[in-house]
């Protein structure tokens, strides 16, 4: 991986390795495309997963990263499963946005069928407020993110504020998230690994399914939804056209 103590324009803080393949791959693709320097945070080893170890998992994310044209990958090595808003994981996502200082970060929506997104939210949108306090010493320089940015896993119960159009990158975002050869539908091989539906050619199938669903919406191929908790803003009103 390149040096890994540079900033970044934009980290996805993902709850668990092939999160920020699955959910901001294509996002994380067109960045790089226009010249972005572009991270992931996995908060945990993915430890509690049905399929595959840690060690899989963590050579797994490395192929990801290299497919994804990633300038850094970090883990904090959260328990999975136990994410949660103690100050200890607080200080941990603190310590990484202080050394990466992303001007945009990408987390999950606060409302999702699996408690580790849910908490993984919370989480990192509370250490992204006080990792601006000079208060909170940790030896580094205070940095509070520009924006935060929520990418949905399992529901999408609001309307998104942005599509970003991915269509162009998104056969190599697939690419991506089969790296995680332990997790998802192999068309050709059986990896002997419990079935899960995470693993289902249903799943797999989901992923371009969504993706078309969110393209049509902004009449593309294929799109990635975030939502914003506050507005956007802009000073130039025909910037929205994307022209
Ligand atoms: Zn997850």
């Amino acid at each position: 991986m390149p040096d890994s103590s540079t900033k970044l324009d934009i980290l996805v803080f993902a709850p668990h390795p092939d999160d920020g393949e699955l959910f901001c791959g294509g996002t994380l693709l067109k960045s790089k495309q226009h010249g972005y320097r572009t991270g992931i945070c996995d908060l945990t080893r993915g430890e509690m997963g049905t399929r595959g170890t840690p060690e899989i998992r963590a050579e797994e994310a490395q192929a990801a990263s290299t497919l994804l044209g990633l300038d850094v990958r970090v883990n904090l090595e959260i328990p999975d499963g136990g994410i949660a808003q103690t100050p200890e994981h607080r200080l941990r996502v603190i310590q990484t946005l202080r050394e990466f200082q992303p001007h945009l970060i990408l987390i999950p929506y606060p409302e999702d069928r699996h408690p580790d997104h849910v908490h993984a939210s919370y989480l990192v949108k509370e250490a992204a407020f006080y990792s601006g306090l000079r208060a909170i010493d940790t030896g580094q320089t205070p940095y509070r993110p520009l924006k935060i940015l929520y990418y949905f896993t399992h529901y999408i119960p609001v309307q998104p504020t942005i599509i970003v159009d991915v269509s162009d990158v998104f056969e190599y975002k697939l690419v991506a998230i089969q790296a995680y050869q332990s997790q998802f539908y192999q068309a050709n091989a059986s990896t002997g690994e419990p079935e899960t539906y995470i693993s289902s050619k249903t799943f797999w199938e989901g992923i371009t399914g969504r993706a078309s669903y969110w393209g049509s919406k902004i009449q593309v191929r294929y799109g990635e939804p975030f939502w914003m908790s506050e507005p956007v803003s802009t000073q130039n009103v025909m910037a929205i056209l994307s022209l």
